[in-house]
């Protein structure tokens, strides 16, 4: 009986052995062989299509908020925030920065009309609303791009990043203004490669270019 026991814990030792060897002899073989399958990642990386859906961001100015993407999301990752009313935008001149014209006398008379104030108004109290616009969860987005497609005025700007990695759980839930952005790719301005099939390697990789920096 102890002879057994003895026998099989040998046998077990060599097996081991005999694994690592070949683990090691298999590892030195990719790290000398130039056709390896492995990439030198961030450094190469695959090209994407062109339709790959990736990360993607929200342009704050096309926004309506009319919440469509919200409710034709599958997964619930979108929530409507509401926001405070833009910030005016400083290309419009104030009434002071204006330099006045000269002025005929049928124009003074048109500025005089009381029907050019409800329009100044109206203009005040569109810029004065709050606005209702989409944030993303990317912890339970699947990238479906439903809400990419729905949109009305193309308010969300894709990009073809994917590899995007986090220390924590929350911050696969970015601020608003986080999401006017895409998040950069570690990947960006790698050397971008396909894989061909090749009848005596397997598959080698031919390079295309370098990753268009987003
Ligand atoms: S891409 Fe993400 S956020 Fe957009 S609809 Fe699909 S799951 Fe929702
Ligand atoms: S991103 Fe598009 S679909 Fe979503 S609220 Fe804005 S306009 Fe509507």
């Amino acid at each position: 009986m102890t002879e057994e026991k003895t026998s099989t814990k040998k046998e077990g030792a060599l097996s081991e052995v005999k694994g690592h060897l070949e683990a090691l002899t298999t590892g030195f073989k990719y790290f000398i062989d130039p056709h390896r399958m492995t990439l030198d990642y961030p450094a190469e990386a695959m090209e994407l299509p062109k339709n790959y859906r990736g990360f993607f961001k929200l342009v704050d100015d096309k926004c309506i908020g009319c919440s469509l993407c919200e409710m034709v999301c599958p997964s619930n990752a979108i929530t409507m925030l509401q926001l405070p009313p833009a910030a005016p935008k400083s290309s419009v001149p104030s009434a002071s920065q204006v330099e006045p014209q000269p002025q005929t006398q049928p124009q003074a008379q048109a500025q005089a009309q009381p029907q050019a104030k409800p329009q100044v108004a109206v203009a005040q109290s569109q810029s004065q609303r709050p606005r209702k616009r989409p944030l993303v969860d990317w912890g339970l987005c699947i990238f479906c791009y439903f809400c990419v497609d729905v949109c009305p005025t193309e308010a969300f700007e894709t990009s073809n990043v994917h590899d995007i990695s986090y220390f924590e759980e929350s911050e696969y839930r970015p601020t608003f203004d986080g999401f006017l952005r895409v998040p950069a790719s570690p990947s960006r301005g790698a050397k971008r490669v396909v894989a061909k099939t090749d009848p005596n390697k397997g598959i080698r990789y031919e390079e295309v270019g370098r990753g268009d920096g987003k």
